[in-house]
């Protein structure tokens, strides 16, 4: 799965992602006992064996068959699951899952008995026991008729609505395939399924196989599918409607897969012709993932479905992988930045098409593995089918990106046991795509690519259509070495997702007549005001790279201790960069010397050591061994580098010395700094829309910095008008979506909210609400979230509750509101009052990260308030504890940050 996120607020977004809330207290109000037979005694010791985690090995499913009747236009669809089981300890009742289903009928069958069982569901997370009149063993058919509601939040078998028309779409992953039939709804469980949907005559049905028939009877229409290969529940996928089927042209056959491959797109009415971009994109894709693994693509056919309301990003089902319409769908205004963002996502999907899928997680404890593998897979995907396009430099961002949240004491490891809700719903974050990722991509290098890859396919190979456990997988990896023991490979890989946090690396040197001394030393990293303990040490790969002139040297060793000194048998370099390559996930530090020289020779760093240089820079900022002045001293250079990752890798910290440290009389003078720093830049790339990614990338990234925290006036006034020009606004009313450059507008329209007044603000919405191109809308509606005016602002805020918006749209509202300093604090009072409603109109799966709402706090009594309204709450909310631990840190942090360097403001803007 990839989660849902945007290019404005990545890490808050990001954070957001939940997945799901498995309850783990039995709701007693479900506990009454079956009418009739049984004493309390029974009852008792029955309602004490309800399996909260796993359903155990003694029931085990062997293969479905299920019969779904979805009409989308009606309120609930019904269904008929008949499941063989293989039941090893005889048993007269036992567990499944099922949530919220109205069961009418079941139906045990033994090779000599028919009996009449009966269904009940015993907690809300959708435990189900079915009891019966005798023990049965053996060879078992479970046959389960049954209706139930289409799904109100996005999980399930769900509906949604366009134009008038009625779709129904499903998101299992992790525990909603319940919703939509009665199952075994654990990854380890994985069987053939055998798919029948009975849907109106008019209307298209896919799920994860062909179709091998399909007849008429009573009106409707029997869709049979093929039976498929072994899948656990939550990779089945349905989709029904009136649908836009584009048959693409199979890809054609390769030397790894003998067979053509059937493509299909699939879009509600009317939007098929906008699939043709991502259809086109799909065989370089397969192809490279088909090389890296040396395995075909396993399944039958690949469909790829655009929803329009979808709760994550997209979604792996085998066969039929669904995406949000933003990531699928393009027009001729579709800019580099979103063509990208489609290859990385989809190459994710279909990476996760054999890592996930082929070979599955025994359970959940291991899913992060599925998804760091995916993450970093699609990168490496990406950059096989286009080696000049830098893919593998995104994955370097986004590792560098999750160290600020892997500072906290509260951050997680990777690898964590399942035991709660709390653990589970939190096991789908940064951590476990983004470090996840980042360790993958270090053991890589480590490693070395071939014999990386070769480990990669020999776990494949030998768990292919089966399940497998992160130690099966790092197994393979170490056997695959041939330059490291096995034990030093799986002890160092464990060091890493076993236990929180991000290493420091610190390096110091002296150079003598012999050589060069080095001494490096470990322990955790924290940033100023943390009171974690930094005595943890782990196995770090760390590869040093010294330099005088245009040469230099790399030496790699794994650091296993807490401090290590050696002499390299070379004369003093000019330089030494202490993560040469950036491969190494950790953050370093230098005397001020060494710094100071490794600064001065930045051009003689590659763009990935420049990043991860950069990377620790900010970590010495964050940290206190850096003041402003020396920070902004160093700025000039970074601004003119060649890299658009380089050169608006200051603006993060210069906006928050903005937003957070500067006093009124202090911004004006900021904000003139900050434009004498980066306003030749964007007048050397211009307002003009681009077709290269980076200078696109440089574009929106200069554009949003100078227009909205150096308010400069005269790109603001530009911006405006080319806000109005696309909007119509006070001329004809309509959408001009070639009167604007696409990179930026979503900027300008931010803009022209705080220029225009409130007439453009309505202006907005009308057109948003009026689209239904998910971009649109979801540009115009970001933008009319930024709204400051706090009469207005109090109403943008109640279209939370407003139907008018489709369920991924409210977080577009309610997050610009919590985190701007004009509306942040009614924001807070508004949500504490409408907790609530809000609880009701966000998916029950996600409610854990609401506390993300205080995130944009940085005074004591705002955090104290943070506390105390959630701490009522927590308890209620899957993964909540972990996420508020997180909010509360994060204030504290900010807390000591503008405490610590506020005065350096003083003196820097006294210079
Ligand atoms: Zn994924």
């Amino acid at each position: 799965m990839s989660p849902a996120t945007t290019r404005l607020l990545p890490v808050i977004i990001l954070s957001m992602f939940g997945l799901f809330a498995c309850q783990r207290e039995a709701d007693q109000s479900q506990l009454s006992a079956p009418a009739g037979t049984e004493n309390e005694a029974q009852v008792e010791s029955r309602n004490n064996d309800i399996p909260f985690g796993q359903l155990g090995t003694e029931v085990v499913p062997q293969a479905y068959q299920l019969t779904l009747t979805i009409v989308p236009e009606l309120d609930r669809f019904s269904g008929k699951a008949v499941i063989e089981l293989e039941i090893s300890a005889a048993k007269d009742y036992f567990y499944l899952h099922g949530k919220n289903l109205e069961v009418s009928r079941v139906q045990v069958t033994t090779t000599d008995n028919k009996l009449d069982a009966s269904y009940e569901q015993v907690d809300k997370s959708g435990i189900a026991r079915i009891s019966l009149p005798a023990a049965v063993s053996g060879r078992v058919i479970l046959e389960i008729e049954y209706n139930a509601p289409f799904n109100q939040s996005l999980e399930g078998l769900y509906k949604v609505s366009e134009s008038g028309e009625d779709y129904a779409f499903t998101q299992f992953e992790a525990i909603s395939a319940r919703l939509a039939f009665p199952g075994f709804d654990e990854p380890g469980f994985k069987t053939p399924f055998d798919i029948t949907l009975i849907v109106p005559q008019n209307q298209v049905a896919i799920s994860n196989t062909p179709e091998i028939s399909s007849e008429l009877k009573d009106g409707m229409k029997v869709v049979h599918f093929a039976t498929s290969k072994p899948l656990p529940t939550y990779l089945i996928a349905f989709a029904v409607g009136d649908f836009d089927v584009v048959e693409w042209q199979p890809l054609p056959a390769t030397d790894i897969r003998p067979r053509e491959l059937p493509l299909r797109g699939i879009a509600v009415k009317g939007k098929g012709d906008q699939l043709s971009y991502a259809l086109e994109g799909t065989n370089a894709i397969v192809n490279a993932l088909e090389s890296y693994f040396g395995i075909p693509y396993p399944w039958a056919k690949l469909d790829i479905l655009a929803v329009p309301d979808f709760a994550a990003g997209a979604m792996e089902n085998a066969g039929a992988i669904t995406y949000r319409e933003s990531l699928l769908l393009f027009d001729d205004t579709a800019t580099p930045g979103r063509k990208r963002r489609y290859k990385s996502v989809h190459a994710h999907e279909l990476a996760h098409q054999w890592f996930g899928d082929l070979v599955t997680p025994a359970w959940w404890n291991d899913i992060w593995l599925n998804e760091s593998f995916a993450t970093w897979m699609a990168h490496v995907a990406m950059d096989i089918a286009e080696p000049q396009a830098n893919y593998r430099r995104d994955l370097l961002s986004r590792g560098l990106g999750v160290m600020a949240s892997d500072s906290l004491v509260s951050a997680r490891q990777i690898r964590q046991p399942i035991l709660s809700n709390n653990d589970i719903s939190t096991a789908f974050d940064g951590i476990t795509y983004s470090k996840g990722g980042a360790v993958l991509s270090m053991f890589e290098s480590f490693l070395g690519r071939e014999d990386f890859r070769q480990g990669v396919r020999n776990y494949l190979q030998a768990f292919e259509y089966g399940t497998a456990t992160a130690d099966d997988f790092i197994r393979h990896l170490a056997a695959a070495s041939t330059s490291q023991p096995e034990d030093v490979v799986i002890e160092a890989f464990n060091s890493f997702i076993e236990q929180p946090g991000l290493p420091l690396v610190e390096l110091s040197s002296q150079c003598s007549a012999e050589g060069l001394n080095i001494n490096l030393r470990q322990s955790r990293y924290f940033p100023l005001g943390s009171s974690g303990d930094s005595d943890q040490l782990w196995k770090v790969p760390v590869c040093i790279r010294t330099g005088s002139g245009d040469d230099s040297s790399k030496t790699c060793l794994l650091l296993t201790q807490k401090e290590l000194s050696f002499k390299l048998p070379q004369a003093c370099p000019e330089w030494i960069m202490p993560n040469a390559d950036g491969a190494g996930y950790f953050r370093f530090n230098l005397s001020k010397d060494d710094w100071n020289k490794l600064l001065a020779n930045g051009d003689r760093q590659s763009t990935e050591e420049m990043m991860a240089m950069l990377g620790s820079l900010n970590g010495a900022f964050n940290s206190g061994d850096l003041d402003i002045s020396t920070l902004m001293s160093v700025a000039p250079q970074l601004i003119a580098s060649a890299d658009w990752q380089v050169v608006t890798s200051p603006m993060g910290q210069m906006e928050f010395i903005y937003d957070r440290m500067a006093r009124d009389g202090q911004k004006k003078v900021l904000e003139a700094r900050y434009a004498a720093f980066y306003s030749n830049r964007l007048e050397a790339v211009g307002l003009a829309a681009t077709e290269d990614r980076d200078q696109a990338s440089l574009q929106a990234a200069l554009v949003e910095f100078l227009a909205e925290t150096a308010k400069q006036p005269e790109l603001r006034v530009a911006l405006v008008k080319m806000a109005r020009a696309y909007t119509g606004f006070g001329t004809d009313n309509e959408l001009h979506p070639g009167a604007a450059n696409p990179i930026i507008i979503g900027t300008a329209l931010k803009v022209a909210v705080d220029e225009l007044g409130n007439g453009f603000t309505d202006h907005l919405l009308r057109l948003a609400l009026g689209s239904t191109d998910a971009v649109v809308r979801g540009r115009a509606l970001g933008a009319i979230g930024n709204n400051k005016d706090p009469e207005k602002a109090a109403e943008i805020r109640e279209l939370v509750f407003s139907t008018d918006l489709r369920d991924n749209e409210v977080f577009s509202i309610l997050f610009p509101q919590s985190f701007m300093e004009e509306t942040r604090d009614a924001t807070w009072k508004w949500f504490q009052q409408n907790f609530d409603r809000i609880l009701k109109r966000i998916p029950e799966h996600r409610w854990g990260r609401m506390t993300v709402v205080g995130n944009a706090f940085c005074d004591a009594e705002k955090r104290a308030e943070v506390e105390t309204f959630f701490s009522k709450h927590i308890q209620e909310m899957a993964g909540g504890p972990r996420n508020l631990a997180k909010t509360l840190e994060g204030i504290d942090l900010c807390i000591a940050k503008v405490k610590y360097h506020q005065p350096e403001l003083e003196a820097w803007l006294g210079q």
